[in-house]
């Protein structure tokens, strides 16, 4: 029986079809190289052995991690491949209990793994990076079109992100104590956010809107 993970690719510079191991599961635990080059941001790279074209080949991928009570969809917005949709509760009855999420790229999949390894909580994380992402925008004087979460220190009471700003392809740093983290969760347990078990949900900056939202309506 062929290999789940192998799928034809047709080299769009050369034409050469090369067999290509794709990782449609990945498990924290089970496979550490997978999870380095999710960190390294290196999941999706493909180079064609034929011409030495590289290209990124992104396609749904589920990425769980049992230790750390979390799972990750990634599905790409670009539509190349159609999903089914998952109930998880049936197809993986062994990941019940663990906080679920979807996001669109490498780069959203790898914040999720840094913030969950880091026990950290999500929706507080993106209501830190909404305010913060005006801060760089100012400091700039550009807009930040997207920010991911960095690094966690206690020791230090600091939480870093990095930032896009409009035109750059740089990101800039920035950081804030962990106080405001704190603050931030003390926000979220407020507002009582439903977690539903069963359902892939994007935590991004549109939900820390929708926190605020009920937040700020709470308090009138
Ligand atoms: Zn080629």
């Amino acid at each position: 029986m062929p290999s789940l993970g192998n799928r034809d690719v047709s080299c769009p510079h050369c034409g050469a079809v090369v067999k290509t191991r794709m990782s449609p599961e990945i498990s924290a635990g089970e496979n550490p190289d997978l999870r380095q080059r999710v960190l390294d941001e290196t999941l999706f790279d493909w180079k064609c052995p034929e011409c030495g074209y590289e290209a990124q080949l992104v396609y749904p991928c589920l990425y769980h991690d049992k230790e750390n009570h979390f799972m990750v969809y990634v599905v790409p917005n670009s539509g190349c491949c159609p999903l089914e949709p998952v109930d998880v509760g049936e197809a993986f009855p062994q990941f019940n209990g663990l906080a679920k999420r979807v996001v669109s790229s490498l780069a959203g999949l790898k914040e999720k793994v840094l913030i969950f390894e880091a026990g950290l909580n999500d929706f507080a994380v993106e209501l830190v990076k909404l305010a913060l992402t005006d801060v760089a925008g100012k400091k700039h004087h550009k807009t930040a079109t997207a920010g991911y979460f960095c690094f966690a220190d206690e020791k230090e009471n600091r939480i870093g992100f990095s930032f896009f700003l409009q035109g750059e392809e740089k990101p800039v740093q920035q950081g804030t104590r962990m106080d405001v983290y704190r603050k931030s969760l003390e926000i979220v347990e407020s507002v009582g956010t439903v977690l539903q078990d069963d359902q892939f949900i994007a935590v991004d900056s549109a939900a820390a809107e929708d926190i605020l939202r009920v937040y700020r309506g709470g308090e009138e």
